[in-house]
């Protein structure tokens, strides 16, 4: 009955059968706030956990420390040093620190009074005045009885539309003492034999833990007493993502495709004509590629080479031949960026073919788009590149043949493979990820789809020299850059972006650019992050393309898919924040041209996680190995790894920690689909509703 309750809050409608009103205006409330129900909001994990069950002595905070402090106010100034900024002087008794804000309001200035309280929240550093936290977290009192800590550690989540952190956290708070009084109610879709000791927690429970876990479960014991939780909840995540790849294959078995016709003369020309020759296995994949591409049964081919072993010529052959064979490719990338850059490289190798190369892309004026779409519905060969926006329901392929998905990880497979669920001819798809994955495990994973490596790098790669330096030796990097520069080398500078509990970013950008204007003064340099408009960052990369920019400032965005040969140096400022995959992937930007690249990691205070980390990226560039230690020193306070490492889009499960399980899949499968097939829909409704419900669109 209750369970009635919930499936058709799903769906939008209200029931109050059960005469439950409590439980009903919370379901409506979630409603208003366009969050699709009780499991849309408590299947979104927090990303990490913040520790404000207890206060740290200011004279026991050591830089790198995070963490909550109690103090009174000693002294508020505003400081020019040069940029203008906010610093607040507090102390405990046990010793001193600085806030320090570059973003202030006056309000602020003045709460900030002399003599009053203060709690804050933030990450200990070394500052020209000694310790200090910027732009903490806090809260000013009046007296000294100040409110009790928190008795559970505070979830930090994800920002979705308009919704808070803090605003999240109330309303799963909320759901959980509507579970527990049994208001609300949740099946447990998990089928008992699956429940062995690692995995056994009763679903209530294990929620309540993740989202709320207790002060006992602090810090060094966070992993471990979340383990159970975690992993009877990452088995059901990989389940309903298997379940559904598995679903998705059956249908695409069962459907027909267009058999493509591949003219032997006419491909030559066309691999004749490209700047290089393709490398043995660019050629073994392509065999691969071709096969399934003349069949009648559509494609539905993984994909995998690390970055940089050439990738987009695949996506390029695969569009040329269904080009002439009069049909219709998309080629759909994560980000505008990646797009503008795929359009140079397919046009430059395919227009002196006469095959027409479009995008769609969001600064096409009105008129442009009109006349795309119009292009687009009546058939016209050719190209079309796009993010996801080319699977919008005004866009229409009635010739659509083949569609390439590039750098997938950053959507997972699942979602995407289910836009092309239109119709009953269905397009050839290949999928292009250069997220490292062990054969084995990929094997678990992707059951469903063929799969092809690219496991060799274009001739004449020199591997990237990696270098870790201490802030300390900042002024000795400048130096280096400022004789590199000026010797013709181009640089990325990137700032990782942390997202904090109020979501935001890009100061480290705006910080790091102020810095080196001032150490190098007769140098261009660029800027690029998320908050600019898609066509003012295009601008800025086609500016450091062509060699008008010296030194490009950016966030994690070029992390993906970038190519820009002539930039042969990659600084990665705060790199002990990053995972080991990620930072593999960024220096992946580098060494691309016919000498050889420099990585730069510069490093603030190091956990002996962090260290171990940029030990390897010193040692080694094989992407796979670095997959493989990457799972051995993951510290404990790093809970969901590979989506820190910008890893596959799982919301709790991790690949390689989580290998023992992914190994039971395909049994956990079998044992689903044949004595509870009930739970089959369900199950990925939960994990995938979101990507699901999308694909429908
Ligand atoms: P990926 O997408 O796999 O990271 P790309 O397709 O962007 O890699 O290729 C990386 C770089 O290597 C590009 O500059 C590309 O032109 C070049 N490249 C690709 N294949 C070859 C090859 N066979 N020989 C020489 N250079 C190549
Ligand atoms: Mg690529």
């Amino acid at each position: 009955m209750l369970t009635d309750t919930i499936q058709s809050s799903r769906r939008g409608s209200r029931s109050t059968t059960d005469g439950s009103r409590g439980a009903a205006a919370f379901l409506a409330k979630l409603d208003r706030l366009g969050i699709d129900g009780l499991e849309d909001l408590l299947f979104a994990l927090p990303l990490r956990y913040e520790d404000e069950t207890r206060l740290i002595p200011i004279g026991a905070m050591t830089p790198g420390q995070t963490g909550m402090i109690q103090a009174t106010i000693e002294l508020t100034e505003i400081r020019y040093a040069p940029r203008r900024q906010l610093i607040c002087r507090i102390a405990d008794g046990t010793g001193f620190l600085n806030l320090r804000f570059f973003h202030f309001h006056e309000i602020q200035r003045q709460a900030l009074q002399r003599g009053k309280w203060i709690r804050a929240f933030g990450t200990c550093r070394e500052g020209p005045l000694g310790h200090e936290l910027i732009h903490p977290r806090y809260q000013v009192f009046h007296s000294e009885r100040l409110p009790p800590l928190r008795d559970r550690l505070t979830p930090v989540y994800a920002k979705r539309d308009g919704i808070s952190s803090k605003r999240t956290a109330g309303l799963v708070d909320s759901a959980l003492a509507l579970l527990r009084s049994g208001q609300l109610a949740l099946v447990d879709r998990l089928p008992r034999p699956l429940m062995t000791d690692s995995t056994r927690s009763d679903l209530i429970d294990a929620l309540e833990n993740i989202h709320r876990p207790p002060p006992e479960a602090s810090a060094e014991h966070l992993s471990e007493w979340l383990a159970p939780f975690r992993q009877r909840l990452a088995l059901e995540e990989l389940l309903a993502h298997a379940l559904s790849l598995q679903k998705i294959r059956n249908e695409w078995i069962a459907s027909r495709s267009y058999p493509i016709r591949i003219e032997p003369d006419d491909l030559n020309r066309f691999v004749t004509s490209l700047p290089w020759q393709m490398t043995h296995a660019q050629i073994r994949v392509w065999q691969e590629i071709k096969r399934d591409l003349e069949r009648s049964i559509p494609m539905l081919r993984l994909l995998q080479g690390d970055v940089g072993s050439g990738k987009t010529v695949l996506a390029a052959l695969t569009a040329f031949v269904t080009i002439r064979n009069q049909g219709q490719a998309a080629v759909m990338a994560p980000t505008e960026l990646l797009i503008h850059q795929h359009v140079q490289t397919f046009t430059r190798w395919l227009a002196p073919h006469n095959i027409p190369v479009r995008s769609l892309h969001s600064h096409l004026t009105r008129k442009e788009r009109r006349e795309l779409l119009e292009e687009l519905a009546h058939g016209l060969p050719c190209v079309v590149l796009g993010t996801q926006s080319l699977f919008q329901s005004d866009v229409e392929f009635p010739n659509l043949m083949t569609i390439v998905i590039d750098e997938q990880h950053r959507f997972g497979v699942a979602q995407r493979l289910n836009l092309a669920d239109k119709g009953i001819q269905r397009p050839h798809q290949l999928i292009m990820t250069a997220t490292p994955i062990p054969r084995t495990l990929a094997m678990s994973l992707y059951a469903g789809l063929d799969q092809s490596r690219l496991d060799e790098l274009p001739p004449g790669r020199i591997p990237v020299v990696t270098v870790a330096l201490p802030e300390s030796r900042r002024p000795e990097l400048m130096d280096r850059l400022g004789s590199l520069c000026r010797g013709g080398q181009q640089v990325f500078w990137v700032c990782p972006r942390v997202e904090d509990a109020e979501g935001s970013s890009g100061r480290a950008v705006e910080t790091a650019l102020h810095e080196l204007h001032r150490a190098l003064p007769d140098l261009r340099i660029g800027m690029i992050h998320g908050r600019l408009a898609t066509e003012a960052r295009q601008r800025i990369v086609a500016d450091f393309q062509e060699g008008q920019i010296d030194i490009l400032v950016a966030t994690t965005i070029v992390e993906v898919g970038v190519d820009i040969p002539r930039a042969n140096v990659m600084v990665i400022d705060g790199a002990e924040r990053l995972g080991l995959l990620q930072l593999h992937q960024l220096r992946g930007r580098v060494g691309r041209g016919t000498q050889s690249g420099q990585c730069l990691l510069v490093y603030g205070p190091l956990s002996p996680e962090a260290q171990a980390r940029l030990d390897i990226l010193r040692k080694t560039t094989d992407g796979f190995l670095i997959a493989e230690r990457d799972l051995e020193i993951r510290g404990p306070g790093e809970l969901w790894g590979t989506r820190q490492s910008g890893g596959l889009a799982f919301r709790i499960a991790d690949l390689y920690r989580d290998r023992a399980l992914l190994a039971r899949i395909p049994q956990a499968i079998r044992l689903v689909q044949e004595q509870y097939p009930e739970s089959v829909e369900p199950l990925m409704q939960r994990w995938l509703g979101e990507s699901l419900r999308y694909g429908q669109a």
